[in-house]
């Protein structure tokens, strides 16, 4: 349950204790109800949660028609604002790989830098940076992809992939799953392994699991449309 629920059920249990008369508990049940319900429906047919402590619904902040009209933006930097959330989040990366065996984490920039690196460093393993093409000063290896909206192309060095690993990629949200994708697929250009692949947000309904489901993609919560 989240704190917000808490509060709002503390406030619940003291209004029954003012209300001398039936009738006015029976109301504020009865209130107490139709919101429950209608906050249930939410998130039911709009997102699902996998963990069950924080609701991260309420942390990440969506902004319509970002950065082209139509495109519903699941802004996850509400949660590297919010040290209870962002603990909560490397909490649960942390239980959801316990007993995997990882030789490192593979990052995508920019926002899969920040959840990546708390990950690897409790892991003791090290961080890979996945970065945007024209950053990386060594040889790379280099994939193209095309993303919801527009085009792009990744790079990571090759003398931080050494072959026969096994990596975990980390990003914050996936789509399509083309950004994963092309980062897996560097990942096997250095004959190394993809572990698994991990993103807060998931949006299932953009198919993502026909480029990236062998690798067992795991999220946090799941968002059913836009
Ligand atoms: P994709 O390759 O289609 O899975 O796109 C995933 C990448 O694009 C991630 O790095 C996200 O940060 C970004 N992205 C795509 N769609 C969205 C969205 N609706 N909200 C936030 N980020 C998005």
């Amino acid at each position: 349950m989240c704190v917000k629920n808490i509060y709002f059920l503390k406030l619940l249990v003291k209004l029954l204790d003012y209300s001398k008369y039936i009738q006015i508990k029976k109301i504020i049940l009865a209130c107490f109800l139709v919101i429950k319900k209608t906050r249930s429906n939410k998130i039911m047919s709009n997102c699902t949660s996998h963990t069950k402590g924080m609701d991260l619904d309420d942390v990440i902040r969506k902004v319509p028609n970002f950065p082209k009209p139509g495109i519903l933006f699941y802004d996850v930097t509400s949660i590297f604002t919010n040290p209870q959330a962002f603990d909560y989040t490397i909490n649960q990366m942390m239980e959801i790989y316990s007993k995997e065996q990882v030789d490192g984490v593979v990052a995508i920039e920019s926002r899969g830098f920040l959840l990546a690196a708390p990950f690897a460093l409790k892991k003791g393993v090290p961080l890979v940076l996945a970065r945007k093409k024209g950053k990386l000063p060594g040889l790379t290896y280099q994939r193209s992809y095309d993303l919801e909206y527009g085009s792009a192309t990744l790079e990571i060095h090759k003398a931080d992939l050494p072959a026969n690993k096994r990596y975990i990629i980390v990003d914050d949200l996936i789509a399509t799953g083309g950004t994963l994708e092309a980062v897996a697929m560097m990942i096997k250009d250095a004959k190394a392994e993809v572990a698994g692949i991990f993103s807060i947000v998931g949006l299932p309904f953009l198919n993502y699991k026909n480029k990236i489901g062998s690798y067992n993609p795991k999220t946090l919560i799941d968002y059913h449309g836009e």
